[in-house]
C-alpha cells in the first residue's frame, strides 16, 4: 500500500518551504527545491517564522474562488506522448486530468503513475472505449470497474470521476456511476486535436473556448496537441488562468455521485460530438507495448 500522492509531493513542499522563501511557485519541484538548498544553505538558518508564513501563503493550492482558473483534460491515455506532456505540466507547473482508458493503463503504467505521483487528477474513460449506449448494463459495469481497479492498482489511487468515451450517456450509466460514487465529468470547450492534428489550429480552438473554469478536451495521442503544450500554457498564464486539475474548479468541489459536470454539458450535443468518431489510438497504432 502506498501512501497517496499528495503525502509524497508534501516532502518536497516543506523542504522548500524551508529553504527557498522567495521561490514559491517552485515549491513542488523536487529539482527546485534541491537547487534552493545547495544555493541558500548557509542562510536557511536566518529565515524567520514571518519568511515561513508568507511562503506558505504562496505555495498554498490554487483557489479558483479568488483566481481565474481552467481545467486540461486529456482522454484515451495514457497515450504514447504522455510522458513529454508530464514534463511540460511539470516545467509550467500546472496540473492537469486525464481520463484514462484501461487498456492503455495497462500497456503504460509507468506512465498512469507518474501522473497519480505529480498530482494530476485521474478520471475513468473505460477500458476498451465502446459506445456505452450500445452494450449492456453488465458490459458497462464491468468496462468501468475493470478500469478503477486496474488504475487503482497500477498507480495506488482510484479515479475520482467518471467520462463517458465520447461523452455518451443514459440511465444506465448514471445508475453505474452512483453505484460506484462518482461524478461523470464531461467537457464545456474541445480542442478538435483529434480531427485537425495542427498545433496552431489547436492552440487557436483552444484560447477560442477558453473561459473561467472551463473544462477542455484534449487528447496526450495527438503528437501535436504535446507538442504545442509549451505555447498554449504561455498564452494561458498570460491571460491570467491558473491551469489546474478538474476537482480544483469552482463548483467541482463537492460533486455528488452521478452528478453530472461541467453543468447543462450533457445537454450540449455539438460538444458531446466533439471527439473521434473511434478509438483513434488503437485504429491506427495498437498497443506497443510502451
Ligand atoms: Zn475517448
Amino acid at each position: 500500500m502506498k501512501p497517496p500522492a499528495r503525502m509524497l509531493l508534501a516532502v518536497p513542499c516543506a523542504l522548500a518551504l524551508i529553504a527557498a522563501p522567495t521561490t514559491a511557485w517552485s515549491a513542488d519541484q523536487p529539482k527546485a527545491a534541491g537547487a534552493a538548498t545547495t544555493t541558500t544553505a548557509t542562510t536557511t538558518a536566518k529565515a524567520t517564522a514571518s519568511d515561513k508564513a508568507k511562503s506558505a501563503a504562496k505555495v498554498a493550492p490554487v483557489d479558483c474562488a479568488k483566481v481565474k482558473c481552467i481545467a486540461l483534460t486529456f482522454d484515451d491515455g495514457p497515450g504514447k506522448y504522455a510522458d513529454k506532456l508530464l514534463d511540460t505540466l511539470k516545467k509550467y507547473k500546472s496540473k492537469a486530468t486525464f481520463f484514462l482508458e484501461g487498456q492503455y493503463v495497462k500497456s503504460r503504467p509507468a506512465f498512469a503513475k507518474r501522473m497519480a505521483v505529480e498530482g494530476h487528477d485521474l478520471g475513468n474513460h473505460s477500458y476498451t472505449h465502446p459506445h456505452l449506449r450500445e452494450v449492456s448494463e453488465d458490459k458497462i459495469r464491468e468496462e468501468l470497474t475493470k478500469t478503477q481497479e486496474l488504475v487503482k492498482q497500477v498507480t495506488g489511487k482510484s479515479p475520482t470521476m467518471i467520462r463517458p468515451p465520447y461523452g455518451e450517456m443514459d440511465d444506465r450509466v448514471k445508475t453505474v456511476a452512483a453505484e460506484m460514487g462518482m461524478p461523470l465529468v464531461l467537457w464545456n470547450g474541445g480542442s478538435r486535436d483529434w480531427a485537425t492534428r495542427n498545433e496552431k489550429a489547436i492552440y487557436d480552438e483552444v484560447l477560442k473556448n477558453a473561459k473561467r473554469d472551463g473544462v477542455i478536451l484534449m487528447h496526450d495521442w495527438v503528437e501535436q496537441t504535446v507538442k504545442v503544450m509549451p505555447k498554449l500554457l504561455t498564452a494561458l498564464q498570460k491571460q491570467g488562468y491558473h491551469v489546474v486539475a478538474v476537482s480544483s474548479l469552482r463548483g467541482a468541489k463537492d460533486l455528488q455521485a452521478a452528478d453530472i459536470y461541467p453543468v447543462g454539458s450533457e445537454k450540449d450535443e455539438g460538444l458531446t460530438a466533439d471527439t473521434p468518431a473511434e478509438d483513434a489510438e488503437s485504429a491506427e497504432s495498437p498497443v506497443d507495448g510502451l
